[in-house]
C-alpha cells in the first residue's frame, strides 16, 4: 500500500524523523488555514502518487494568504500525469543548502536490506544511477545485525556529504531503518533529504510503501487504507474479497492459488502473450468466488481472452463450472473463455460445462496448462 506524502511524513514522525510543520487541505479556505497554522512561507503541495511534482507545478512557495489561494486553486484539480489532485499538504518552508537521497528497500537476491544514499538528490534517482553511478553509495543491512549509528556515519561520509551534514544525516538514517523494518515498509524513501543553513538535515518529502502483509499487526494502518488508491478493477476485487493485481497486457488469468496464477502468467509470457491481470480465487473457491472473478475480468477493457486454470484440491471442479455458467448467464463476457480444469471433481466439472450448451467461441476446454495458454494468447493476439 503506497502512502501519500503527508502520510508518510505522519509515519516518519512516529520514528522521530524532522519533517516540517504543515497540515492537509481539500479546499482553498482549508489551504489558507493550515498555513497559517505552520506559518509563512510556505509551500503548498499537490497530494498524488506520482513522482515530479515540482516539474508539473504541483509545488508552490507562497508568502501569504492571498498567494495560498491562487496556488491552492490552481493546484487543486490539476491533473498531474494522469493522477488528480484532491488533496493538499501545506507545510512551512525550508532554506535548503543541499539536496540528497536516502532510501532503504528489501534486496531479495542479496536476502538483505538495502540503504542507498546520494549526495545527488532532489532529481529522481533513476536518473542519477544512469548518468553517475557512482554518485549512489548502497549499504547492505543484515536484518539480524541491523544499521549501527557508526554504520550509517560511514555511509553518508562516502557518499561524500559535507562534515556539517554527517552526524544529522546519520541520525536520520537510523531511524528511516527503524521505520523501514518496524514499521513493515516495502519502501521507505526521503528524496529530498535536505540540509539547512542552520545546519539540521530533514526530510522534505516522503515516499513511504507499506507491507500490506503485515497489516494484520497495525491496526493504525487503517487510517491510509480508507485513502488508498485503487482503480476501479482493484476496488470491485477487494469488495469481493478477491486477490487481484493488475497488468497491462490482454489474457485475463484466473488461477486457484497465488503460486498457480503465477505459473500461469510466465506459461502466457512463454508462448508469446502478456497477462492482463492476475486474479487469485483461493482454495476451496466456490461458483460464487467463480463468477464475481469473472465479473472483475469483464471490467477490464484491455481483456481479450479469458484464461481459467484450476487445479483443484480443495477447489472443486463441479463449483467452478457452475460458476463459470452462473456467469455467463448473468453478464456478457466480453472475451472468449479457455479453461483447463484438473483436479478434484474435474470430470463432472467438464460435464457441466459441456451440458450447458456453451458455444465453442465463447467456451473451450484444454487439457493441460500449455495448450489453454497456447489458446488463450492466439485468440488474445488475433490469430
Ligand atoms: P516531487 O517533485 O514530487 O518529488 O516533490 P518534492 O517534495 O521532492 O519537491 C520537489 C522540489 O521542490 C524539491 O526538490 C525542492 O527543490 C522544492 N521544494 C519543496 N519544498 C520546498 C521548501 O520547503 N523550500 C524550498 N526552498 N524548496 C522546496
Ligand atoms: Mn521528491
Amino acid at each position: 500500500m503506497d502512502l501519500f506524502e503527508y502520510q508518510g511524513k505522519q509515519y516518519f514522525a512516529r520514528f522521530g524523523i524532522p519533517v516540517s510543520p504543515g497540515g492537509v487541505a481539500d479546499t482553498v479556505d482549508e489551504a489558507v488555514a493550515a498555513a497559517e497554522a505552520a506559518g509563512y512561507p510556505v509551500v503548498v503541495k499537490a497530494q498524488v502518487q506520482v513522482g515530479g511534482r515540482g516539474k508539473a507545478g504541483g509545488i508552490k512557495l507562497a508568502n501569504d494568504a492571498d498567494e495560498v489561494r491562487l496556488h491552492a486553486g490552481n493546484i487543486l484539480g490539476m491533473d498531474i500525469r494522469g493522477h488528480v489532485v484532491h488533496r493538499l499538504w501545506v507545510e512551512h518552508a525550508s532554506d535548503i543548502d543541499e539536496e540528497y537521497y536516502a532510501s532503504f528497500t528489501l534486496d531479495r537476491a542479496a536476502k538483505q536490506h538495502l540503504l542507498m544514499l546520494s549526495a545527488e538528490g532532489g532529481v529522481e534517482i533513476e536518473a542519477v544511477a544512469e548518468s553517475n553511478p557512482d554518485a549512489i553509495v548502497k549499504l547492505h543491512v543484515n536484518p539480524v545485525d541491523g544499521l549501527s549509528l557508526e554504520a550509517a556515519r560511514q555511509a553518508a561520509v562516502d557518499a561524500k556529504l559535507p562534515e556539517r551534514a554527517l552526524d544529522g544525516a546519520a541520525d536520520i538514517l537510523v531511524k528511516l531503518y527503524r521505520c523501514f523494518t518496524e514499521g513493515d515498509c516495502d519502501l521507505a524513501e526521503i528524496n529530498p533529504l535536505i540540509l539547512k543553513p542552520t545546519g539540521e538535515v530533514h526530510a522534505l518529502d516522503a515516499k513511504v510503501s507499506l507491507d500490506s502483509s503485515a497489516a494484520f499487526r497495525h491496526p493504525e494502518w487503517e487510517e491510509f487504507a480508507a485513502t488508498e488508491v485503487l482503480d476501479e478493477r482493484e476496488k470491485l476485487a477487494k469488495s469481493k474479497g478477491l486477490q487481484y493485481i493488475g497488468l497491462d497486457g490482454s489474457v485475463g488469468i484466473i488461477a486457484n492459488g497465488a503460486g498457480l496464477a503465477m505459473s500461469t502468467l510466465d506459461v502466457v509470457n512463454q508462448v508469446g502473450g502478456k497477462a492482463a491481470n492476475f486474479l487469485d480465487i483461493g482454495g476451496g473457491a466456490n461458483a460464487d468466488v467463480m463468477a464475481s472473478a469473472l465479473d472483475v475480468i469483464n471490467h477490464d477493457e484491455n481483456v481479450r481472452s479469458i484464461l481459467i486454470n484450476i487445479f483443484g484440491g480443495i477447489t472443486r471442479g463441479e463449483e467452478v463450472a457452475k460458476g463459470i455458467v452462473e456467469a455467463l448467464g448473468r453478464v456478457q463476457l466480453r472475451a472468449p473463455i479457455v479453461i483447463r480444469l484438473d483436479g478434484t471433481n474435474a470430470e463432472e466439472g467438464r460435464q457441466i460445462l459441456a451440458d450447458a450448451g456453451i458455444p465453442a467461441e465463447q467456451l473451450r476446454s484444454e487439457p493441460t496448462m500449455l495448450d489453454a495458454a497456447r489458446a488463450a494468447v492466439a485468440i488474445a493476439n488475433g490469430n
